[in-house]
């Protein structure tokens, strides 16, 4: 074949094919549009989840009668003069207009404050027809409907109604954040209606208060209750916006949002320096919440990488990533909250280095952050989040009680003039050994036979959460915590295959709350939940009624469980195939029937655990991949202790 020229319907198509993705990608370029034409409200209306139907209706500028032709044209844009990297609109390229008009009906109907009529434009498989005078208020109406009837392979790809509508909800909550003076309403026959009333008025200096309020209709209320301020800068990079205090997490990086100069953006760099900022004070299969914004000069970042400007790259990354982790760190330390002791760690390289753990039936991979402390996953708690009065280094001075901060929940020191010198020291001496009741230790006796046994005879219980065994000649700690979730996530696999498992009737069933996307997400995968004795439903748009819960779990935070599945669920939808789902359930679910830290164990049930945990097979890792126990050998020890 000879060599010519494509057709400008082709030529869109193919751009069509890296700008328009799915339903949710056109109303992306659509809402930025209207905002860039400097719009305070946009009401977006789908159907069919956008395959059907997609009309964003804006009061900005408008578009003239004699440029509506050109705005379908392809690289026409108002945005751009002659400077490729002084970019502040958020279009620029002049490809989304065209690139629907290929792939869908486009009808546009605008009217500018001057014009005495609006006028309209209509585009189907390339052709266009108009202008024509209609009838409409200042603005802009931009309808899109039977998209992708001009590609059929790129139909196929689209997920369910609901998978779409949802996608554009988030699309639409991804961009609201970073315009609160702009009222965003989403409305439709696929859904139910969303309004983001404005926070603050347009024109007016945007006020931390009126974002906070912004982000907290999007991520919900208790986000705000949980959140830091962050605020600095650095080499004319500004950083501003909002994270969560490290308990308030959640199970997918769906709730992590950033904004380079107001323009959504899902750079793996700048997510990679939010998850370094908290990786010492949250666990690795944990994901923090966050909102940031970066500000800085358009020349010192090429947002021209990607067609939907997804990426971006930095002139200067490693300024960008220190700031970052930079101030989240000093936030995080300003409130008190204090990443784990680099001590530990250098304490773990030591018995890495020599070679602990290389004993017996398995052998851990051991991992940096084991020695973090594991964080409070309860979401609901994380209101009731206190944060711990930072740790000091341990020396005579400092550890002086007057120094230390006070555990409000600890015991109050008697005072000296109400009980005798004795006692008052001895319960100086105890707040100091022992912060809060839950980390005395509790001895047990070890049977000879038992120190025999790979993981050893168990000794005692030490900060609620960790089994401290004696094999002859080594010292085993053991999560109980990440043990116990291996265990049950095996168990769960093994009843997966053979058949529906029990359930447990819930005495009077338990309602939980959840943003509307995540009910329904819950809901549609009912059947599925069902095979694990979870019986789940409808419960009007925001919630859903949990009735029975798998039996071998026994009792468990039911709201929490639905609030992390409906996060599993979200991110390995069922393209993923039903059986990655299945595990992923089966990890979450066995998460919440596993003992959790803080139960005291009796020396029979830590024994127990123990010799289930030699009996099943990949027991040394939890379902993360952290390992489940340590080993230390005596000689490591003496070797620590500098007697060899
Ligand atoms: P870009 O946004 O990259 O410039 P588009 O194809 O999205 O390219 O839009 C082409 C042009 O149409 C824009 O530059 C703008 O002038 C005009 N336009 C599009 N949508 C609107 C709108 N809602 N209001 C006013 N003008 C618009
Ligand atoms: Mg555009």
């Amino acid at each position: 074949m000879s060599i010519r020229l494509l057709s400008e319907t082709i030529i869109n198509q193919i751009a069509a094919g890296e700008v328009i993705e799915r339903p949710a990608s056109v109303v992306k370029e659509l809402v930025e549009n209207a905002i860039d034409a400097g719009a305070t409200r946009i009401e977006i209306v789908t159907a069919g989840g956008g395959k059907n139907l997609i009309r964003v209706t804006d009061n900005g500028g408008g578009i003239p009668a004699d440029e509506l032709t050109l705005a379908v044209s392809r690289h026409c844009t108002s945005k751009l003069t002659d400077d490729v990297h002084d970019i502040r609109a958020l279009g620029f390229r002049g490809e989304a207009l065209p690139s629907i008009g290929s792939v869908a009906r486009l009808s546009i109907k605008s009217r500018t404050a001057e014009a005495d009529s609006g006028y309209e434009v209509v585009v189907r498989g390339g052709h266009l027809e108009g202008p024509r005078p209609t009838a409409i208020n200042r603005g802009t109406i931009v309808e899109v409907s039977d998209l992708f009837y001009a590609t059929p392979a790129r139909l196929k790809f689209m997920k369910t109604d609901r998978a779409e509508s949802t996608a554009i909800t988030e699309v639409v909550k991804r961009i609201a954040i970073s315009f609160p003076q702009i009222r965003f309403s989403i409305a439709g026959t696929d859904r139910s209606p969303l309004e983001l009333p404005a926070t603050c008025s347009a024109g007016e200096t945007v006020t931390e208060a009126a974002m906070l309020e912004r982000i907290s209709q999007v991520l919900g209320a208790d986000f705000s209750e949980n959140a830091l301020a962050l605020d600095s800068e650095r080499e004319g990079v500004r950083l501003t916006g909002f994270t969560a205090i490290p308990s308030f997490n959640r199970a997918n990086s769906l709730h992590q949002f950033a904004y380079i100069n107001g323009r959504p953006v899902r750079d793996k760099q700048v997510f990679g320096a939010l998850r370094g900022a908290y990786s010492d004070v949250i666990a690795r299969d944990r994901h923090p919440v966050g909102v940031l914004f970066l500000q800085l000069d358009p020349a010192h970042v090429d947002v021209n990488v990607h067609p939907a400007k997804a990426d971006v790259r930095f002139r200067d990354p490693g300024l960008v990533r220190g700031l970052i982790v930079g101030t989240i760190r000093h936030a995080l330390a300003q409130s008190g909250i204090r990443p784990a002791t680099s001590g530990a760690e250098a304490m773990l390289k030591a018995f890495q280095a020599q070679g602990f753990g290389t004993k017996g039936f398995e052998t851990p991979e051991p991992s940096s952050s084991s020695f973090t402390s594991p964080p409070a996953r309860n979401w609901q708690s994380a209101s009731n989040y206190r944060p711990e009065p930072p740790r000091q280094e341990w020396s005579p001075q400092t550890a002086h009680p007057a120094q230390r901060p006070l555990h409000l929940d600890t015991q109050p020191v008697p005072r000296f003039e109400q009980v005798g010198f004795g006692e008052a020291m001895q319960a100086t001496i105890s707040q100091f050994t022992a912060p809060s009741a839950d980390s005395r230790a509790a001895e047990i006796e070890a049977p000879a036979e038992l120190l025999r046994a790979p993981l050893g005879a168990a000794r005692a219980q030490i900060h609620a959460n960790y089994i401290v065994a004696q094999t002859e000649d080594s010292l085993v700690i053991v999560d109980q915590h990440a043990a116990h979730e291996r265990l049950v996530y095996e168990a769960l696999k093994t009843a997966l295959d053979a058949k529906p498992m029990a359930a447990q009737m819930l005495l009077i069933p338990e309602i939980v709350d959840l943003p509307e996307e995540d009910a329904e997400r819950v809901v549609a995968h009912a059947q599925t939940l069902e095979r694990f004795g979870l019986s789940v439903e409808q419960f009007g748009p925001g919630a859903v009624a949990v009735r029975e819960t798998p039996a071998m779990l026994g009792e468990m935070d039911v709201q929490q469980l639905i609030r992390d599945l409906a996060d599993e669920i979200a991110e390995h939808d069922t393209a993923n195939g039903l059986k990655d789902m299945l595990n992923h359930v089966a990890a979450t679910m066995a998460c919440h029937g596993s003992v959790r830290s803080g139960r005291r164990m009796k020396g029979e049930e830590m024994n127990a655990l123990l010799r289930q945990m030699e009996a099943t097979p990949g027991s040394g890792t939890c379902n993360h991949g952290r390992p489940t126990y340590i080993e230390l050998k005596l000689s490591d020890i003496e070797r620590l202790f500098g007697r060899r």
